[in-house]
């Protein structure tokens, strides 16, 4: 079953960027997934099983 990835929505890396942070924003989400990280504001472009396996957990809108 495929990870519910939503535009706009935040998941919480396995791996902390090097900025140190872990939560990342999807700001694609497609055949390809585009992350930004909310610490530092950098992106990242995997491939969306890349994604999904190095992604830890989506946050729910209220968690900070
Ligand atoms: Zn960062």
């Amino acid at each position: 079953m495929a990870m519910e990835l939503n535009l706009g929505g935040r998941v919480r890396m396995k791996k902390p960027h090097p900025c140190g942070g872990s939560i990342f924003v999807l700001t694609r989400v497609g055949m390809d997934v585009k992350l930004r990280c909310e610490t530092c504001g950098h992106e990242v472009e995997l491939p969306r099983a890349k994604a999904e396996r190095a992604i830890r957990s989506i946050l729910k809108e209220e968690e900070t």
